[in-house]
């Protein structure tokens, strides 16, 4: 490779290297995506859409048969084995392909099958399983059957990797004197880019390695030194958006998944074997269907394969997603003009290393008003060298005091703004731990304190247990960039956003405006300084008018059931009865796609205009949306009429949830209504009995489909605290419509605001009921639930008054009637009395 590309002209405003009429076309590929910025390649590609037309096109004109009886078939892959080998540069007298389901079972098969010792028996010549701590999840797992071959294991942190590797090794010494090949061997397991920062590890130094340049590390763990090196090269990140030669870096082992380069299929990864390193795989146990040249059924006789790949995959391939390659790499070559030293990889190299750099500079640079720093970096390059980093950048936000925003506050802006982003620790403990500077002992206190990987629980005691990371595709534009950064400005720092320099070719491209009008956000941006002033006047105005009641008493102000779960509430004029699940006809009913699966607003923000009303007397629920005459479904259909159905409904698919469908008039009129084909109306059935999940003195509610308990109370008195906190001069909820965001069944009104945290049971009326814990929020609650508007408030406010914890609302299980009464009615203006146990601990 000659020639740096550090500052190329300027092409133009949506990538450093390809030009604006490829990248347009590029992106025409993607219009799935809609108004979503995709910022998480490094989970998985997106598939440009001309692919699947042109997979289409090969199925339903070829007959493909089984590899084992069809000739042809077999051919096929053979000859997509070869494209592979040349995609990196190789061919098949250099390396083997092993075809897998993955990643993860190319990196098992490799640890299953690798002789560490000629005598696994020998406890005083083992062999060595060495890792990177900075390794992927799937990785550390490896050591689990290491151990199990008594290998001794060894973990080198990220400093001692990168000092041995780039140190020369002393000592060639024991190979004279051990003249020929010693019978232990050591495997040796890095990645070529960090799956949690894009860093991009050494991978010209299979020599040093193999001579040694880690002795001294095995030597500390007093290991014997006089050993073969095996490197398994983990390019499963690398891969996706970099070119790897062969012909010039050789490990033994190579391998990665396809949806990370192609995005489509999934379930299909490889194994890249060096053809002369393969006798050292020669343990693996299993053989199934295709592996054996012979196999008896009786006796324990069976001989494998000869050739490296038919020993080693198991039962018949993929053959399907395998010819299907073919296509992924043709199309490529087609969408992709190949700017960057004539290669498609390096093309696509570059494009999403500008990309990152971009953001990266933007990042770094950020700072709120009063000059603190608004972002802490966990890289382990500048990006001054292509060489050393992909595109990827990982992070986290700080407040203007400088504490941490959570990860999980994060993710939920991001939902809102339709920006896909990973957040967590991305399945590396190793780097995240070193990033985030957490000893061991504190990593298992935090897993003391309830945080498991992937849950929400972003900060223990201030500090973050993860980070966020974007990673960019060849589908990915500055644009994606600009998108992200005006995300972050518009909820987490206020300040003067400089919008960076490029130079504009074409002046159609869209600016900053263009793309957060494209999120449908119609708050404006706050940080301009003309804005900073609207928000003071602003804050006086709320001060004026705002002068809470004064009520010492705590009245029921409202009861609200919202029968379609995630649609318009009802509200109830006098009183409602309880039933087993909570209010009657609350969340009973549910909207399904074709797929089985529930729609909720988080998909589709216009169900909260779908009106049920209820009426008692004649027995009908009748729902209501503007501009559509309504329509009337009975409230005692008898289910045994209705097709039965079961379906799975988000958040609860562990226990699916048995429903009757609702027939198909109301059907269609929904459909219509929401603009979705397929729609299907499903209540629940009477003999489901969902049981709350937190189990509370071992005795279990009954739940309907509201998602975590029986009733939901919200304080006004605390609505409008939170009113008064919010700045947003373009936010024009009143009282009421800001009420109606959080969805609650019971609404009080009382002097005091936030009070009801403190509850640990209450009596309303002649009801008792306990206080559940906190209720948990997400971006539902920045839907106008009057006009289906998104917005940034309030969840926002809500997140920087309880310092990340998106909590608002308490959620009620019944109890029963405090006087013995068999009344269950709950009356509106009923008086409230709260019960405070100072003794109950547990929450
Ligand atoms: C994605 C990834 C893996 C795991 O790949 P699977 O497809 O989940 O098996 C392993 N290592 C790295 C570096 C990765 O990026």
């Amino acid at each position: 490779m000659s020639g740096s590309y550090e500052d190329p002209p300027e092409m133009s405003t949506l990538s450093q290297v390809i030009d604006h009429e490829h990248m347009i076309k590029i992106t025409s590929n993607f219009t799935r995506l809609g108004d979503r910025c995709y910022l998480e390649n490094a989970g998985a590609t997106l598939y440009p859409q001309c692919l699947l037309a042109n997979v289409h096109e090969d199925l339903v004109s070829n007959v493909y048969m089984n590899p084992h009886t069809d000739k042809y078939t077999k051919d096929c892959i053979e000859q997509i084995r070869s494209t592979i080998l040349k995609h990196f540069s190789t061919d098949p007298s250099q390396y083997t392909v092993i075809f897998t389901s993955g990643t993860t079972q190319a990196l098992k098969l490799v640890v299953e099958a690798f002789q560490f010792s000629a005598d696994i028996h020998d406890i005083k010549n083992p062999g060595s399983f060495v890792y990177l701590r900075d390794n992927h999840t799937s990785v550390l797992g490896l050591r689990e059957i290491a151990a199990d071959k008594n290998a001794d294991i060894i973990h080198l942190s990220h400093e001692d990797f990168l000092a041995a590797v780039n140190t020369p090794a002393r000592n060639y010494a024991w190979k004279d004197k051990f003249k020929g090949r010693s019978d232990t061997n050591t495997l040796l397991v890095y990645p070529a880019q960090s799956n949690f920062n894009g860093f991009k590890y050494p991978i010209d130094c299979m020599d040093n390695i193999r001579n040694g340049c880690f002795n001294s590390h095995l030597k500390k763990h007093l290991c014997k030194i006089n050993c073969n090196w095996y490197v398994l090269l983990d390019a499963a990140s690398f891969v996706s958006t970099n070119k790897l030669d062969l012909s010039k870096t050789q490990p033994d082992f190579v391998c990665m998944s396809f949806y990370k380069i192609f995005g489509y299929p999934t379930g299909l990864g490889a194994l890249l074997v060096k053809n002369s390193s393969h006798d050292v795989l020669c343990q693996k146990k299993y053989f199934g269907g295709g592996t054996v040249d012979i196999v008896l059924s009786t006796e324990d006789f069976h001989v494998k394969r000869k050739h490296l790949h038919e020993s080693l995959e198991d039962g018949t391939v993929p053959f399907l997603s395998i010819i299907s390659l073919k296509q992924c790499f043709d199309n490529m070559h087609k969408l992709i003009p190949k700017t960057i030293y004539d290669d498609l990889m390096e093309t696509i190299s570059y494009h999403t290393f500008y990309l990152a750099k971009d953001l990266y500079g933007q990042l770094k640079d950020l700072q709120h008003l009063n000059g603190n720093k608004a972002t802490v970096l966990y890289m382990d390059s500048d990006f001054t060298d292509i060489k050393k980093q992909g595109g990827t950048v990982t992070f986290n936000l700080l407040r203007e005091d400088g504490s941490y925003i959570g990860y999980a506050e994060f993710q939920h802006m991001a939902d809102l703004f339709n920006i896909s982003v990973r957040t967590g620790c991305f399945c590396n403990s190793g780097s995240c731990q070193r990033h985030l500077s957490a000893s061991n002992k504190e990593l298992k206190d935090m897993y003391r304190a309830g945080h498991v990987c992937g849950d929400e629980v972003d900060l223990v005691d201030g500090r973050p247990t993860g980070a966020i990371r974007v990673s960019f595709g060849y589908f990915n534009t500055f644009n994606d960039v600009d998108k992200l950064i005006t995300m972050i400005c518009r909820c987490f720092v206020k300040t003067k956003l400089k919008q960076p320099k490029r130079i504009a070719m074409i002046n159609n491209h869209r600016t900053i405006v263009d793309a957060l009008k494209s999120n449908r956000l119609y708050n404006g941006i706050t940080h301009s300084h003309k804005i900073m002033k609207e928000q003071e006047f602003f804050n006086n105005i709320h001060e004026a008018q705002d002068v809470p009641q004064v009520n010492s008493k705590i009245v029921l102000k409202e009861v609200a059931i919202f029968p379609i779960k995630s649609c318009g509430a009802f509200k109830i004029r006098s009183s409602w009865k309880i039933g087993q699940k909570g209010f009657e006809y609350d969340r009973e009913w549910m909207i399904i796609k074709d797929n089985g699966v529930c729609l909720t607003q988080k998909q589709n923000a216009r169900m909260c205009l779908i009106r049920p009303k209820i009426d008692l007397q004649l027995r009908t629920m009748t729902l209501h949306f503007k501009g559509r005459t309504p329509v009337a479904i009975p409230l005692d259909q008898k289910p045994h009429k209705l097709k039965e159905s079961t379906f799975c409904h988000s958040k609860v698919c562990t226990d699916t949830v048995q429903g009757y469908d609702c027939g198909d008039e109301v059907a269609d009129w929904i459909s219509e209504a929401l603009e979705i084909s397929y729609l299907r109306l499903i209540r629940q059935s009477s003999d489901d009995n969902r049981v709350q999940k937190k189990k509370h003195d071992g005795d279990q509610k009954l739940l309907s489909l509201s998602n975590q308990a029986q009733f939901l109370l919200i304080n006004k008195a605390t609505v409008r605290w939170l009113g008064n906190k919010i700045h947003d001069p373009l936010f024009t909820d009143d009282i009421e419509s800001l009420t109606d965001r959080f969805r609650g069944n019971i609404i009080i009104d009382m002097e005091s605001e936030l009070a009801e945290r403190d509850w640990n049971k209450l009596i309303i009326g002649n009801h008792e009921f306990r206080v559940e814990g906190l209720c948990p929020r997400c971006q539902m609650v920045c839907i106008n639930q009057h006009t289906g508007e998104k917005t940034v408030e309030p969840l926002r406010t809500i997140s920087e008054q309880f310092a990340g914890k998106l909590r608002f609302g308490i959620y009620l299980s019944y109890l029963g009637p405090v006087d013995g009464s068999k009344d269950r009615y709950l009356k509106i203006h009923a008086p409230v009395k709260p019960i405070i146990n100072d003794d109950d601990i547990s929450r």
